[in-house]
């Protein structure tokens, strides 16, 4: 018999979790004004609100903690973690910054001005929030197969070509200070970027003369993809892969919440010198001094043994198949989910999960608060509420996803935590009395507004 997969990890140290009646979570929803970021940790079961600083940490990296070097210039950790974006990475310059906001804070303070183009895959929402922060514009110019939860590419992170070709086209270059590619695309659902695609947009940019960022969380799991998912690739080290797709871009902004596997930090790494120096000055007025930027030294030091570890194709690969046994489950009970699954994150369909709710009161937010009640599990609404109002006309935006995101934290669950998080979704599923009542806003930030919408059932 072929041996079923296991992951290359035994677990030394273990924290409780509480588990709640339905009562309780009923109660409980309701005082967090039906936002799941307002219900405290211990009332949740099940933490899938995101994989974002929320991984098990390994016993080398716990062990990196306790030998930091906490001085405030050119601390050891300091260069532990520039070598390991020089050796990882391949770049020269880096600064280091609390988490991967502050990157883009500080990068695009440097680069960023008011009517500038961003063109790039969906950025994240962090990223368009710096960017219209700027009252500059971010394009999106994804493939549109990325718009289709049923159709199936293995690349839905890809930029599509004449979209970017015409944005380039359109603008001068000094309105585009970079295109940004996103690896994995988050906001589209976890889809990596293919290695001729990135090739493909690099050209692109040299002919324009404009340059690349990557926005680079989930790197290592986009080359993982490349690898498993691109024939020439196949036989490829993870890291080469990783060297090889940095080459193409000029700079990359980094949460290493994710595939650093921290619980917090992040930073920039260019290639310019020029750049690193404009964006240096912003760095030590948000962030700080250049060698620490935000971050204490145990925490860069755990960072740059999370780099190594977290390009090992041992860790993704145990990463990876945890996400796609939750997918398949959940696919073997009709729930929609959008295919192919993401790396990081399982994302319901809600629309199609909750057919009798317009797009007016909310699908994704309603069913996220259905499945807490359910089982305590908590994921998030990847949908309207997160798209923002249109800063213009102020007007809601409604995107063609509506999704619930349930996003797994990296070596942290275990695969019955997976069967419970399927049972419980299949249960909502199947429920003898149809959904047919969403939610509506009661009052919201203007931007970023989905951490503290309040909100009510209609
Ligand atoms: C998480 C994330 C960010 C923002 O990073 P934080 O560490 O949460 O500030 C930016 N871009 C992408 C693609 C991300 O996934």
């Amino acid at each position: 018999m072929k041996l079923p997969f296991a992951e290359s990890y035994k677990i030394k140290m273990v924290e409780s979790i509480k588990k709640s009646t339905y009562e309780e979570r009923q109660k409980w929803i309701k005082e967090a004004n039906y936002n799941l970021f307002n219900l405290k940790s211990s009332q949740v079961f099940i933490d899938l609100l995101t994989d974002s600083g929320t991984g098990a940490m390994s016993d080398k990296q716990w062990s990196e903690m306790m030998i930091g070097d906490e001085s405030y210039a050119g601390a050891s950790s300091y260069y532990k973690m520039k070598d390991a974006i020089k050796n990882i990475l391949g770049f020269d310059y880096f600064l280091p910054t609390h988490q991967g906001r502050a990157a883009e804070n500080v990068l695009f303070s440097a680069t960023v001005n008011e009517d500038d183009v961003v063109p790039g895959n969906t950025h994240f929402d962090t990223t368009k929030g710096h960017i219209e922060f700027r009252k500059a514009t971010a394009i999106d110019c994804t493939i549109d197969e990325a718009f289709d939860t049923s159709v199936f590419h293995p690349f839905k992170g890809n930029i599509d070509l004449s979209k970017l070709e015409n944005v380039l086209k359109q603008y001068p270059k000094e309105k585009i200070p970079f295109i940004i590619l996103t690896i994995t695309c988050n906001s589209s659902g976890g889809q990596p970027v293919s290695m001729k695609n990135i090739k493909d947009v690099s050209k692109l940019a040299k002919k324009y003369d404009v340059k690349i960022i990557f926005d680079s969380a989930r790197f290592a799991e986009n080359a993982y993809f490349i690898k498993i998912r691109e024939e020439e690739y196949k036989d490829k080290s993870i890291k080469e892969i990783v060297k090889e797709m940095f080459l193409y871009s000029d700079g990359m902004t980094m949460s290493s919440k994710k595939d650093a596997i921290v619980n917090m930090g992040g930073f920039i790494a260019l290639r310019d010198e020029d750049i690193f120096k404009k964006a240096a000055v912003f760095n030590i007025l948000y962030e700080g001094f250049i060698t620490y930027g935000g971050m204490s030294g145990r925490d860069m030091s755990a960072l740059a043994q999370g780099l190594d570890e977290g390009t090992e194709f041992d860790t993704l690969e145990a990463r990876i198949n945890q996400v796609y046994y939750l997918g398949n489950k959940l696919k073997k009970y009709n729930i929609p989910v959008q295919e192919p699954f993401g790396g990081h994150a399982i994302f319901i369909d809600a629309k199609k999960f909750l057919p009798n709710i317009n797009k007016e009161e909310f699908p994704a937010q309603t069913l996220a608060v259905e499945l807490y009640i359910e089982a305590g599990i908590r994921g998030v609404e990847i949908g309207a509420i997160m798209a923002d109002r249109d800063p213009i006309t102020r007007e809601n935006r409604y995107p063609e996803l509506e999704l619930v995101r349930l996003a797994i934290p990296r070596r942290t669950y275990t695969k019955n935590h997976m069967d419970y998080i399927a049972v419980a979704i299949k249960n909502v599923f199947d429920r003898k009395d149809p959904i047919n009542k969403g939610v509506k806003i009661v009052d919201e930030a203007p931007i970023l507004r989905h951490f503290t919408v309040k909100l009510e059932r209609i």
